[in-house]
């Protein structure tokens, strides 16, 4: 029985004290016997006043670096997340594909180095608009889902949660129908039974991503292959996030 697990994700949003204000707002509606899990990705700066004053909410960050420290400008290491508390990590998002070039290579190596202090990766995947209108979609979730495990064992791969949004749909509001959701998140919990075994295809979790929000997350919730969602404006203010948590708790 798989967990549904609901996580936000704030991108380049929020100070610190914008931070703290959304923790103090969000963390009274939590009891934390909740039937899924909620969190939120929050840019590193923020990472520390969320995890000191979230009580039942998962706290991930947005990104790391998959070296454990040295000559690497501006990045951020595994080990510091772990020292700061968190315990989630979103890799592979399409807009670190598209502005700063993560490889599915990336993503494999970020993975692992993850898994190895047992933070749970996020792995985005997702088709573009002309790869979808070009019919390419299944190849894309396939190719990236290979590239970005490689090297991962099974064990680990049913620890993870893999996040499909197609590019189309993130923040235009044009959110994909529950049927494509619902088929594409399917087509990735087989292609990771494909790549390892029936149980780890089983085990892992798959959200889907893609303009969710109060009024479309139920539907999403009621498919077979969608175990949560991925959700970036909704999550931004207490009150739609609040909404989304009451939807499906
Ligand atoms: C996202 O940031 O991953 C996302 C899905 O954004 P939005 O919910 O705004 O489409």
């Amino acid at each position: 029985m798989r967990k549904p697990i609901i996580v936000g994700n704030w991108k380049m949003n929020k100070t610190p004290s914008e931070a703290l204000a959304f923790m103090k707002g969000i963390e009274e509606v939590l009891t934390g016997n909740e039937a899924a899990d909620y969190g939120v990705g929050a840019p590193y700066v923020d990472l520390d006043v969320c995890v000191k004053n979230a009580k039942n909410l998962i706290i991930a960050a947005e990104n790391c670096n998959e070296k454990d420290s040295g000559a690497y400008t501006g990045e951020v290491s595994v080990p510091m997340l772990k020292e700061v508390g968190i315990t989630y990590c979103i890799i592979g998002h399409s807009e670190r594909r598209t502005y700063y070039n993560e490889t599915n290579e990336a993503c494999a190596l970020k993975a692992k180095r993850l898994l190895a202090d047992n933070i749970i990766p996020i792995l985005c995947i997702g088709e573009t608009e002309a790869e979808y209108d070009a019919g390419n979609t299944a190849d894309v979730i396939k190719t990236q889902l290979a590239g970005s495990l490689a090297g991962l064992t099974a064990d680990e791969v049913a620890k993870m949660v893999i996040a499909y949004e197609p590019i189309w749909a993130i923040g235009t509001g044009k959110s994909a129908t529950k049927e494509i959701a619902e088929d594409c998140c399917k087509l990735a919990r087989d292609t990771v039974k494909a790549l390892y075994n029936e149980a780890t295809g089983e085990a892992v979790r798959v959200q889907y991503g893609g303009s969710v929000k109060p009024d479309n997350i139920k539907e999403y919730m009621a498919c077979e292959d969608i175990d949560g969602a991925l959700i970036g404006g909704a999550s931004l203010k207490v009150e739609s996030f609040k909404e989304i948590i009451d939807a499906t708790k």
